[in-house]
């Protein structure tokens, strides 16, 4: 009987004996040894570093790598911003002017971690905090949460309407980052290498550009917490989140590394920038002025336009990076249906393949479902509500009719799922 156990242990892989493996690492039905360890590894950076070459391939550029205690971040090996724009690509239709100040940016921030200026170094390189600016459901989240997935770092998204001041009902400012302490176990040296997305920036923006005029408390208030936080410092963050209570433990984090990408709607700032710029908004205004077409204005946006619009400079200031993001066309709806690696329709794809059935999406279908999130004015999230809305009888009928190899979905098909009003339901919940 043990004779007949310990011929088991042995790779399940590559078949290798456990006598002539160094390590051979036991899973609950399997074993694994340390030669196929090191493949998989291989396999997993071509997936995730999109077929960056593994460590110690000798490449040109040197990696930037840094340690903390209790927490090592490497920034992926060879990695040169052109790189991560291309794993951005894959998941994150257009939005290339963003991807690339982005990629910049991100790659800079990893590399001043990598080599820490001493206090008499002449040139300290700045910290680059992001500022994203575009209609919402065009990508921003999406955006940072995949960089922070690429770089292997904790990523917290928090939204910054939560945030008030001292003394006002609502969250206390610090607890931004016990979210990010949250999603990496309380492993505060990984937080402080972290990247924090924070949403609805704009909605902190005082309502005038003149302080004097309105002083709007749980705005500015929110801006000026956000200051120290923001360019790096040590916070003191209640655990749980909240507010800070007397009796909470307080963990210390030190905002330094952070990254910290913030974005927002900013809703009618194309005015500001087309009143600047002495252009017009086509369809409004002075008709002798060169006219550009409201959602091309937004490339031109800088500094002052954000601070016109209610942020207080100093906070801009540490936002040094300023990028925008397109409103989504018909032809970016399509794609966002198709292309990215975890496309939604892949995804329906991927559940029909589990139950054996070869589900098809014509162009037609693709067309109606993208026409119909733009007309209905529900955004790139909208496409999930209408897929659901077309698949789910599909969804409920189909597992178990091993007859059905094959499935179609075409216009005819989704219009019918979509009547009755359905859209407007749609509309209603957007
Ligand atoms: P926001 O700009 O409001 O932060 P999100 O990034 O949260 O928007 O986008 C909402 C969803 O819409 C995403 O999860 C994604 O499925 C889809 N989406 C939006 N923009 C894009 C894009 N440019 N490429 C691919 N998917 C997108």
């Amino acid at each position: 009987m043990m004779r007949g156990k310990r011929q088991d242990f042995r790779c399940s892989f590559c078949g290798r004996d456990k006598s002539d493996a160094l390590v051979l690492v036991a899973g609950l039905d399997a074993h694994i040894c340390e030669v196929c360890v090191e493949q998989a590894q291989e396999i997993v950076a071509e997936e995730l570093y999109g077929g960056l070459a593994p460590e110690g391939d000798g490449g040109e550029h040197p990696t930037p790598e840094l340690t903390a205690p209790g927490f090592e971040f490497k920034l992926p090996k060879n990695i040169i911003p052109n790189q991560i724009k291309e794993h951005l690509d894959k998941y994150v239709i257009g939005q290339d002017a963003a991807k690339k100040i982005l990629s910049v940016a991100v790659y800079n921030h990893y590399k001043r971690l990598a080599h820490p200026a001493s206090e008499d170094d002449e040139v300290q390189i700045e910290k680059s905090n992001i500022l994203l600016v575009g209609r919402t459901g065009t990508g921003k989240t999406l955006l940072a949460k995949t960089i922070a997935k690429f770089l292997q770092v904790p990523f917290a998204i928090v939204d910054a309407t939560v945030f008030t001041e001292a003394g006002y009902v609502g969250e206390d400012v610090e607890s931004i980052l016990s979210r990010l302490l949250q999603v990496c176990d309380y492993n505060v040296a990984a937080a402080e290498h972290g990247i924090v997305y924070i949403d609805e920036m704009d909605k902190v923006a005082r309502k005038s550009d003149n302080p004097s005029i309105t002083r709007d408390v749980s705005g500015e208030g929110v801006q000026q917490a956000m200051l120290k936080m923001l360019e790096g410092t040590d916070v003191n963050v209640p655990p749980q989140g909240g507010r800070k209570h007397p009796e909470q433990k307080l963990v210390k984090v030190n905002t330094q590394n952070i990254l910290f990408i913030c974005g927002g709607a900013f809703d009618g700032i194309e005015k500001i920038i087309a009143r600047r710029t002495n252009t017009k908004v086509i369809g409004y205004g002075n008709a002798n002025k060169a006219q550009i077409k409201e959602e091309d204005m937004l490339q031109y946006i800088t500094h002052r336009d954000v601070k016109r619009f209610g942020m207080i400079p100093e906070l801009i200031g540490r936002l040094p990076i300023v990028t925008y993001l397109r409103p989504l066309d018909l032809d970016a709806m399509k794609r966002i249906l198709v292309e990215p690696r975890n496309s939604l329709l892949r995804q329906y794809q991927h559940l029909f393949r589990l139950e054996g059935i070869n589900l098809t999406f014509t162009d037609d279908a693709i067309q109606y479902i993208a026409e119909t999130a733009l007309e209905y004015e529900l955004g790139a999230r909208g496409l999930r509500s209408i897929c659901e809305a077309v698949m789910t009888d599909a969804m409920f009928d189909l597992p178990g009719r091993k007859e059905v190899k094959h499935y179609t979905i075409d216009a005819l098909y989704c219009k019918s799922k979509l009547e009755g009003g359905m859209l407007e339901v749609l509309r209603a919940a957007a």
